[in-house]
């Protein structure tokens, strides 16, 4: 079990073609979101700092590793919520990195908004607004080791 406090850990991130799209969510949701930390990779996390003045502490880019920087956050329990547009129609020189962060993400229990309306509703949530308690599979006892 891991304990979310009210203020959330939000990474930000989204391809190239779905940027604008992010850009507009968050210019949307911009006065909540500033009660919460922001992570960004690199590219995302610079658009979104310069259109809405949001503190968004970055990463490198995608395909330079900012997806696997985002993951090891997420292990480490740093982040807790991830808002990942990511692009349905165009394979990616990190495809292997983004298959990585999500799966991470259901590993630790993250809510995952992959679109605008997912974003909306989870963001709608009264959850945002309260600690929640993210369950984590007991992987250990799961798996029957050799060694
Ligand atoms: P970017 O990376 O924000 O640096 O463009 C996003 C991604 O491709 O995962």
């Amino acid at each position: 079990m891991v304990r979310m406090k009210k203020q959330k850990n939000i990474a930000l991130v989204a391809h190239d073609n779905r940027k604008k799209d992010l850009v507009e969510w968050v210019v949307k949701n911009k006065k909540k979101l500033a009660e919460h930390f922001l992570y960004g990779t690199g590219t995302t996390g610079n658009i979104i700092a310069k259109e809405t003045n949001l503190p968004v502490r970055r990463y490198k880019s995608g395909p330079l590793g900012g997806d696997q920087q985002i993951g090891s956050r997420i292990i480490e329990k740093d982040i807790d919520f991830l808002v990942f547009f990511w692009d349905p129609l165009e394979a990616q020189p990190h495809d292997p990195d983004v298959k990585a962060l999500l799966r991470i993400a259901v590993l630790y229990d993250i809510p995952v908004a992959m679109n605008v309306a997912t974003a909306d509703f989870m963001f709608s949530s009264k959850l945002m607004d309260q600690e929640y308690n993210r369950y984590i599979i007991d992987y250990g006892t799961r798996i029957k080791r050799k060694y």
